[in-house]
């Protein structure tokens, strides 16, 4: 067994607190990545809080994970002792069904192993990146250029892949209108691709301080959703809309600012339900949709995208002592924006 330590959450709403576990043997596909920065993503208070139901306890949270490989077993070809990789929110699924074989392991449609809050083909339940290492399999393993600062490339591992797929699902790029929803972690990397595929980005925020901000991140309008007229001043003008808000807020609102068969695609995930109204979609064939993180070689090729076009994330670091202060800032839609651990505060 590989021994490990980090931070877990032993109830819902607990507060995390210092744990130790072992990790399996590493098999010969496995590679053992000692841990150096850890992304503090939404996901994970929402499933730490028990916001969407059946949390698996103890839980070490965390999957934007980047380090070091300190070793690699016998069949391992992808990577070699040394090399950076990361760890996003999959580290397993079953690789026969039709979504697996398609390159979309997040649908896989029999059993999706997720990095934490989750069990593995044997049943054991899996603990995530807010910790010192993690053993896994190559397959889910991806390849980290040295060219980008690694602190900022882990937040791509989850908010970054899980804004580039639906941009590129639905074909955003030179002539688009695009609306990004929230900029927070995933929409100030939604902000990122969108402007980088060449779209015409309108950046919706609550937060009039953050509007500055937007504009330098790449946005080329900002509207503050506070204000119904300058929302309104958008009515059907939309091809494609991501909402990244993590709480509960007017779905219709963004659906009446889709043109024609426009898309509103959520990746936002607030713990209740949201009411929509037929007439919200109706009137211009609008659609609603969701999307999921991505597959494996959809995230390798992201992360190589970002190393060509130097994107990373913006983010504030952190300590593993300051966890519970992260993620009330988070929460506050206070965070400048992604917090990242620093794992040497939990090895030294
Ligand atoms: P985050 O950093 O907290 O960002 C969310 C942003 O939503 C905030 O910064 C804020 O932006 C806005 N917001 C918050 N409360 C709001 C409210 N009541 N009304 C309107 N806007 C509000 O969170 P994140 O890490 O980016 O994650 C966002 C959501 O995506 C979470 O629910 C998370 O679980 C989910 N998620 C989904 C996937 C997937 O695969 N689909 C993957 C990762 C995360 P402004 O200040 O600009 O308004
Ligand atoms: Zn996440
Ligand atoms: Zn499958």
């Amino acid at each position: 067994m590989v021994h490990s330590h980090g931070y877990a959450a032993h109830e819902a709403k607990a507060a995390l607190v210092p744990f130790q576990f072992e990790r399996r043997d590493p098999g010969p596909d496995d590679i053992v990545i000692d841990i150096q920065y850890c992304g503090i993503c939404h996901s994970d208070i929402h499933q730490v809080r028990d916001e969407w139901g059946g949390s698996l306890f103890p839980m070490v949270p965390g999957h934007e994970i980047v380090g070091k490989i300190t070793s690699v077993g016998s069949n391992v070809t992808k990577f070699k002792v040394g090399d950076l990789a990361g760890v996003g929110c999959m580290v397993d699924s079953c690789r026969t069904c039709a979504n697996c074989q398609a390159g979309q392991e997040q649908y896989c449609d029999n059993q999706i192993v997720f990095t934490y809050n989750s069990k593995d083909q044997q049943g054991n339940l899996t603990y995530g990146g807010y910790s010192t290492n993690i053993v896994v399999d190559q397959a889910f393993a991806l390849s980290i250029s040295p060219k980008l600062d690694l602190a900022a490339t882990a937040p791509l591992l989850c908010a970054g892949i899980t804004t580039y797929s639906p941009l590129r699902h639905w074909d955003v790029g030179a002539g688009s209108k695009v609306g990004v929803v929230g900029l927070g972690g995933l929409g100030h990397m939604g902000l990122k691709f969108a402007h980088a595929f060449g779209a015409h980005v309108v950046q919706f925020t609550t937060s009039p301080g953050k509007a500055d901000d937007a504009m330098r991140l790449g946005a080329d309008e900002v509207v503050v959703t506070k204000i119904p007229e300058e929302v309104a001043k958008h009515a059907n003008s939309f091809d494609f809309i991501l909402d990244t808000v993590s709480a509960q807020h007017d779905l219709n609102l963004f659906a009446g600012l889709l043109k024609r068969d426009g898309t509103l695609c959520l990746v936002g995930v607030p713990e209740q339900p949201a009411a929509v109204h037929a007439f919200s979609l109706i009137p211009k064939r609008r659609a609603i949709a969701g999307s999921m993180i991505g597959g494996i070689a959809e995230t390798q090729e992201m992360l190589d995208f970002c190393a060509e076009h130097n994107i990373v994330s913006d983010i504030e670091m952190t300590t593993f002592d300051q966890l519970e202060k992260a993620y009330e800032r988070v929460v506050k839609s206070d965070v400048k924006y992604r917090f990242v651990l620093d794992t040497q505060s939990l090895k030294g």
